[in-house]
């Protein structure tokens, strides 16, 4: 395990937190270079989350992962996007798809409540792939700085349910993407 992926030379990198499915992420990658115009690589290392488990709740604080995968981001990339499939949490929420620093690189997402089979519905990895696909791309657009937008469609719309993720397109409404691609081509 190195603590950079300096190689790569990817804008995007795509980091395994206690991520089983290799080739989710390897078509993440493929997806999030399509929708955002910059190269996206998995990364040749991985972290694990244990330091972030918090026994009581069972679940992973996103705010540390976040720290740690700021303090292991390289030059390039110019983002770090951590999947995991571990449940997360924020403080003061029950749980979190994800969470980004805002202006910052580094972001991280959960597959965890992305699953259908979380809600009682058969395995679908299309679904599965298109959230997960969503949801980085939300998340990658705060590192931008964007807040939620209300735009119908957008990524950046909020959404609380994994329901509501697939009323939002993978893609971005004008302004957000205006801003992503600026911020984007930024050192
Ligand atoms: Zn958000
Ligand atoms: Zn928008």
């Amino acid at each position: 395990m190195a603590d950079s992926d300096r190689a790569s030379g990817g804008d995007i990198l795509v980091v395994p937190v206690d991520c089983a499915n290799l080739a989710l992420l390897q078509r993440l990658t493929i997806d999030l270079q399509a929708t955002l115009a910059r190269a996206a690589t998995v990364a040749s290392w991985d972290l694990s989350p244990q330091f972030a488990r918090e026994a009581a709740r069972g679940q992973y604080n996103s705010s540390m992962i976040l720290a740690e995968l700021f303090n292991r981001r390289s030059d390039p990339p110019t983002r770090i996007l951590g999947v995991t499939d571990v449940d997360l949490f924020a403080p003061v929420l029950t749980y979190v798809f994800g969470e980004a620093q805002m202006h910052g690189p580094a972001a991280v997402v959960s597959t965890f409540r992305l699953r259908p089979e979380l809600y009682g519905l058969d395995p679908d990895p299309e679904i599965l792939s298109r959230r997960l696909l969503v949801e980085s791309i939300h998340e990658l657009g705060h590192t931008a700085g964007l807040t939620h937008c209300h735009t119908p469609g957008c990524a950046m719309i909020g959404s609380t349910y994994a329901e509501e993720i697939d009323l939002k397109g993978p893609g971005l409404c004008e302004r957000c993407g205006d801003v992503v691609r600026a911020e984007f081509t930024k050192k």
